[in-house]
């Protein structure tokens, strides 16, 4: 009888412990798709191996849908000759997300405009500014309409190169967010670069702020958006941009209408939806549609909500509004149905 006290107090100690670190912070560092990622997942120590598990699936993701690696699946299909190709259900399901999105928002997302992105020097970092003969060239072979996806069959045309670059990281904001889910995580923020998603609320039952960064620089957000369980994602033009000898600055979001970076007053777009494929795919397409098509766009849809920032105010439809926070460095106005 003596023995059993101690060991019962034991149990009890333990358990106590469990209860007191179930709700820590777990954090994982992930750079991959050129990107800085940072996983967080609250619970006890388990969490640790489904965040391994997910930085697992961003390497294998990167690994299947870069353009730039011989071995992946746009790769073979940008280099097959316009012969189809057999890709997984993985890139299947991105590429019609894609047809979807470009067809909605009248051909601005286009995924073959990626030869123009790499004369501007956007893929590599060596930028400069094409001359109007070369982008007439290669926009001769921009046109998403000519890719056939046909269940786990891609066909690039002869010519045409694409690249995912615009929807890829919502994707992969997807599966890591499913894998985690499906481990039991029930709180949980991951950041791949500008795209945001959530799991959950926080462990204190409120819900997940995202700032929305300010592309004029500085440290004072333009506001805070408040999700449970949704994508944020955001497309800017400080994200990837350079400025030539003569002060003109360019950046990495291409109108595919003249080949040259989307410049129509928009400074940025957020997506808020459950989708981040979806919603990463509309942050650029948008991006490039400008502010009243973009608000025509949100108008003919019921899946997302957004904020568009231009040089001198906010943009915040309503659905999103409740769960806004402006901050002081533009005034914002709410877009109606
Ligand atoms: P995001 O940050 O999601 O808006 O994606 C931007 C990236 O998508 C760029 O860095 C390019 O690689 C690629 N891109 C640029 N313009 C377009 C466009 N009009 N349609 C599809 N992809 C684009
Ligand atoms: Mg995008």
């Amino acid at each position: 009888m003596k023995r059993i006290f101690p060991l019962a107090a034991a149990c009890l100690m333990l358990t106590g412990c469990g209860a007191q670190h179930a709700n820590e912070k777990h954090s994982r560092d992930v750079f991959a798709m050129d990107t800085y990622m940072l996983l967080t997942a609250y619970g006890n120590d388990s969490v640790n191996e489904p965040l391994i598990r997910a930085e697992e699936k961003i390497t294998a993701l990167e690994h299947m849908l870069s353009v730039t690696d011989a071995g992946s699946e746009i790769y073979a299909a940008n280099h097959a000759g316009g012969a189809p190709v057999t890709v997984s259900g993985d890139t299947a399901a991105i590429l019609r997300t894609a047809a979807d999105v470009s067809a909605e928002s009248g051909g601005a997302l286009q995924i073959s405009v990626y030869p123009v992105v790499q004369a501007w020097g956007f893929t590599t970092g060596s930028y400069r500014v094409p001359g109007e003969a070369e982008i007439a060239e290669l926009l001769q072979n921009v046109d998403d309409t000519r890719i056939l996806i046909e269940g786990n069959t891609l066909t690039v045309p002869e010519g045409m190169q694409i690249d995912l670059g615009a929807l890829a990281k919502g994707y992969t904001g997807d599966a890591v967010t499913a894998l985690l889910r499906e481990a039991g995580i029930t709180s949980a923020i991951v950041n791949l670069g500008g795209n945001v998603q959530t799991i959950g609320t926080k462990p204190d039952g409120s819900k997940w702020a995202v700032g929305i960064e300010n592309p004029f620089g500085g440290d004072q957000l333009l506001g805070t958006v408040h999700v449970g369980n949704k994508a944020v994602i955001t497309s800017g033009d400080y994200e990837r941009c350079f400025t030539a000898e003569d002060g003109t600055r360019y950046w990495h979001i291409i109108d595919p209408a003249d080949g040259a970076p989307a410049d129509n007053g928009l400074r940025s777009v957020t997506v808020i939806g459950e989708s981040g494929l979806r919603c990463d795919a509309l942050s650029t397409a948008l991006f490039v549609e400008g502010t009243e098509k973009a608000i025509a766009h949100w108008r003919a849809c019921d899946d997302f909500e957004m904020i568009l920032v231009t040089d001198d105010r906010l943009f915040v439809t309503e659905g999103i509004v409740n769960d806004f926070d402006a901050g002081s460095v533009l005034p914002w106005e709410e877009i109606t149905r």
